[in-house]
C-alpha cells in the first residue's frame, strides 16, 4: 500500500461521495486530512468515521464560490497541520440538466464559480503555500470529468467548467513543475454517488421506467458494464498524489470504466 504517513492533505468536497471516498483513502494510508465542504454535520461525520479507524481528520467549512473562505480554508490547513503536502481539489455542483438557451444566467455564475474559480482559487493558496513552505513542494489534484473531455447536451455549462479545469491543470502543471509541485487531473466517468443520483432524477423526472432507461444507459456506455465505485475514482487521486506518480504532471487521468475508450 502507498504510505503516505504524516503526510497533510486537503480534499475539498470531502463529505460525499468521491471526496469523501478520497478523504478516507488518504487516512488510511496515514495521511492526516483536511476536509473541505459546506455542510457541517456530513464533515463531523466523515472526521469522525476517520477518527474511529485510527486516522486523524479535521472539517474546514468553506464555499469554494467565497474567495475569502478559500483563502481561510488554506490558512487553516497550515495552522492545524503545519504544511501542505497535497490537495485534491474535488468540491463542485451541477446543475438542472437544462439546453443552453434555456438555462439561467444564475446557474452560469454558480456553476462556474464553484467548479472552475473555486478551483482557480484553491490552487492559487495551495500553490503559495508549498512554495512558501519549508521543504517546499506537493502534489494537486483537480477533479475534472468525462464531460469536460467532451460535451454533454443539457449539461453544456458543467462541461464548460470541466473542460477549464484541465486547461487550469495543464497550464499550472508546467508553470510549477520546477518548483517541486506536480498539478494532474482525475477525470472520472460516471460514478455511484448524491451527484450522480441526483442527476439521474433530474433527467428522468422522477419517472422510474425513464429512471432505469438512463441507467441502462450509463451502465451501456462503460465497457465494463457498470458505473464506477467512489473508491475507484479515490484510489486515482491517491496515487497521482503519491511519489509513485513522480514522474506524472499535467496528466489528466480518464477513470471511466472504458466510457470514453471509443472516442479518445
Ligand atoms: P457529491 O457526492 O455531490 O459531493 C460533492 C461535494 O462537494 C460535497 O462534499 C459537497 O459538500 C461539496 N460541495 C459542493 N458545492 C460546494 C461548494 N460551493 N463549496 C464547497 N464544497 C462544495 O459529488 P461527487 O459525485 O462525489 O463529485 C465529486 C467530483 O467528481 C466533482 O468535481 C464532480 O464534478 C466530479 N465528477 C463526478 C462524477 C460522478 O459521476 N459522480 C463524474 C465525473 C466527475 P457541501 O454540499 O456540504 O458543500
Amino acid at each position: 500500500m502507498t504510505d503516505l504517513t504524516g503526510q497533510v492533505v486537503l480534499v475539498t468536497g470531502g463529505t460525499s461521495g468521491i471526496g469523501r471516498a478520497t478523504a478516507l483513502a488518504f487516512a488510511d494510508r496515514e495521511a492526516r486530512v483536511a476536509v473541505a465542504a459546506r455542510g457541517e454535520d456530513r464533515g463531523r461525520r466523515v472526521v469522525e468515521e476517520i477518527g474511529e479507524a485510527g486516522g486523524e481528520a479535521v472539517f474546514i467549512r468553506a464555499d469554494m464560490a467565497e474567495p475569502g473562505e478559500v483563502e481561510a480554508m488554506v490558512d487553516a490547513v497550515v495552522e492545524r497541520y503545519g504544511r501542505l503536502d497535497a490537495a485534491v481539489n474535488n468540491a463542485a455542483r451541477g446543475h438542472p440538466p437544462s439546453r443552453t438557451a434555456d438555462l439561467p444566467e444564475e446557474e452560469y455564475d454558480r456553476t462556474m464559480a464553484v467548479n472552475l474559480k473555486g478551483v482557480w482559487l484553491s490552487m492559487k493558496h495551495e500553490i503559495r503555500q508549498m512554495l512558501a513552505q519549508s521543504p517546499p513542494g506537493g502534489a494537486v489534484v483537480n477533479t475534472s470529468s468525462v464531460n469536460g473531455l467532451g460535451g454533454a447536451p443539457r449539461g453544456a455549462v458543467y462541461s464548460a467548467s470541466k473542460a477549464g479545469v484541465l486547461g487550469l491543470t495543464k497550464s499550472a502543471a508546467q508553470e510549477y513543475a520546477g518548483d517541486g509541485i506536480r498539478i494532474n487531473a482525475l477525470v472520472p466517468g460516471a460514478v455511484r454517488t448524491p451527484m450522480l443520483e441526483g442527476a439521474i432524477e433530474d433527467l428522468s423526472g422522477g419517472d422510474p421506467e425513464a429512471r432505469e432507461v438512463i441507467e441502462r444507459d450509463y451502465r451501456a456506455s462503460t465497457a465494463l458494464g457498470r458505473v464506477g465505485r467512489p473508491e475507484e475514482a479515490a484510489e486515482v487521486a491517491v496515487w497521482l498524489c503519491s511519489e509513485h506518480a513522480s514522474y506524472v504532471i499535467g496528466h489528466s487521468l480518464i477513470a471511466d470504466g472504458g466510457l470514453s475508450a471509443s472516442t479518445r
